[in-house]
């Protein structure tokens, strides 16, 4: 058996409940393949066997009061996966169908992320079951204490540093930040994603959404081609999906969706930016609303069609993981659309994701094309260790240079390893080398 192969097996023998991480583990270490096989440096030194297994994995309780005096209690997680190239890095995830599988995963793929970004980050993830939907402020508010209460002595500004995920945006950043400093009664960089009057950067907020955009236009940029008159699919509502569906416009596209996790809206015209902000980021609301003030949209409810049936020239999936399966990978084909880039983490599944390629659609993969998040937030790293703060434009630029640069990065490995256009291979194999030579270079940890 070769020693990829072995490593799978054991992989799942040992993680047979966590589907999404087995998931994301195969992906990668079949991408690897001809990197390991070739040099037995790899399997000599257990290096496979080491990258699967997490540096560390807290769990923890995490009790608070509700609004009416009863005491809730929530899984907290906090997956420290890989710290070979920098302190661990990667959001917190407050979702009910969050588990140590999914955190599991969503660490392991940040490894390779952080890496592509070309600055120095480990990979980490962490989170709770906790549902911020319908929850009063102050039940938020004392959610993110109790949740900080544990989390705090096992990160820092040198050693972990968590920012916002799924459920988690600058509200409950605040609130973790707060208790962070007061039990410390230190003024840290220990979160990103901070407000701008306290030690965040301009452009954090807008950074995966615009980073997905701009990887994107490079690569059309490269077909000779542009977002000019390209109509544009999105799903999800929330942080990623609403600032790339700002760039697109901005680039002269048109986006014609976008979801919640109880349905989505089609507006052919194209999208009103302005009311989905004022829905989802003002009111906490839900798309639906969305039909009732722009009548000539169209809600369909979960379960009644698929976002994915309209037809475009491009496919942002923006939302969570495996939202985009096999059977709309084949509708997305036949509709002709030419481009899926993933703006969350593993949105498509993986039979999903080879059709695509296989099929001449350019698949660019969450890890490299969403890493313009974990990107601008280490550089809001760099902003709070000089105690300065650069400008918008300054910090956009720099964005758009490492998406640029991770664009040509995985472009040019996946061209060295004979599979031109296989972006999945090209950043599974770039991400992997400089943190592969860094943990040979630091001995058996
Ligand atoms: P938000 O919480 O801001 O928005 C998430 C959006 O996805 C909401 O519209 C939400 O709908 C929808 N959604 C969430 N879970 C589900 C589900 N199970 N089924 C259907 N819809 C769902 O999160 P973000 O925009 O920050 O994150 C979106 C994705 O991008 C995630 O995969 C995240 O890991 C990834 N990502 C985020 C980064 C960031 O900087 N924020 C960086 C890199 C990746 P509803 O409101 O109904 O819950």
């Amino acid at each position: 058996m070769s020693y990829v192969d072995r490593i799978i097996a054991d992989v799942e023998k040992k993680n047979a409940d966590q589907p999404e991480f087995l998931q994301a583990a195969k992906e990668v270490l079949e991408s690897l393949r001809v990197v390991v096989e070739r040099d037995g440096i790899y399997e000599q030194t257990g290096l496979l066997e080491r990258l699967v297994e997490p540096e560390r994995i807290i769990q923890f309780r995490v009790p608070w009061v509700d609004d009416s005096g009863k005491v809730q209690v929530n899984r907290g997680y906090r997956v420290q996966f890989n710290s070979a190239i920098g302190p661990y890095k990667g959001g917190l995830r407050f979702h009910p169908s969050v588990n140590l599988g999914i955190i599991k995963f969503l660490g392991f793929e940040q490894i390779f992320k952080n890496s592509l970004t070309g600055l120095p980050i480990g990979g980490g993830k962490g989170g709770s079951d906790f549902d911020p939907k319908g929850k009063s402020d102050a039940e938020v508010m004392r959610f993110c204490q109790a949740f900080m209460t544990e989390l705090y002595r096992h990160i820092g500004p040198d050693t972990d540093v968590p920012a916002g995920d799924i459920g988690v945006g600058g509200r409950e950043i605040g609130y973790l930040f707060g208790q962070y400093k007061k039990i410390q009664n230190a003024f840290q960089g220990v979160l990103t994603g901070k407000g701008l009057t306290w030690g965040g950067s301009l452009a954090r907020t807008e950074a995966t959404g615009y980073g997905l955009v701009y990887i994107v236009e490079e690569y059309l940029k490269e077909q000779g081609d542009s977002f000019k008159g390209k109509t544009v699919s999105i799903s999800g509502s929330g942080n990623v999906a609403i600032f790339a569906a700002q760039k697109v416009f901005e680039l002269g596209g048109k986006v014609v969706t976008m979801t919640d996790s109880n349905g989505w809206i089609l507006h052919e015209a194209g999208l009103n930016l302005d009311t989905i902000k004022e829905i989802k980021l003002v009111k906490r609301g839900r798309i639906s609303e969305y039909a009732q003030i722009h009548k000539d949209a169209v809600y369909t409810e979960v379960g009644k069609g698929r976002v994915w049936d309209v037809p475009v020239d491009i496919a942002l999936p923006c939302a969570t993981q495996n939202e985009l399966e096999i059977a709309d990978a084949k509708t997305l084909v036949k509709n002709g659309c030419k481009i899926v880039g993933e703006g969350a983490n593993m949105p498509t599944t993986l039979d999903g994701s080879l059709y695509l390629q296989e099929n001449g659609v350019a698949f660019i993969p969450g890890k490299a094309s969403n890493a313009g998040g974990v990107g601008t937030s280490a550089l809001e790293m760099s902003q709070n260790s000089e105690r300065l703060s650069w400008s918008f434009e300054e910090v956009d630029q720099m964005l758009n240079r490492i998406m640029v640069n991770i664009f040509h990065n995985i472009d040019d490995t996946a061209k060295e390893y004979d599979k031109p256009g296989d972006y999945i291979l090209g950043a599974n194999i770039a991400g992997f080398k400089k943190v592969a030579s860094a943990m040979l270079e630091q001995g058996i940890l």
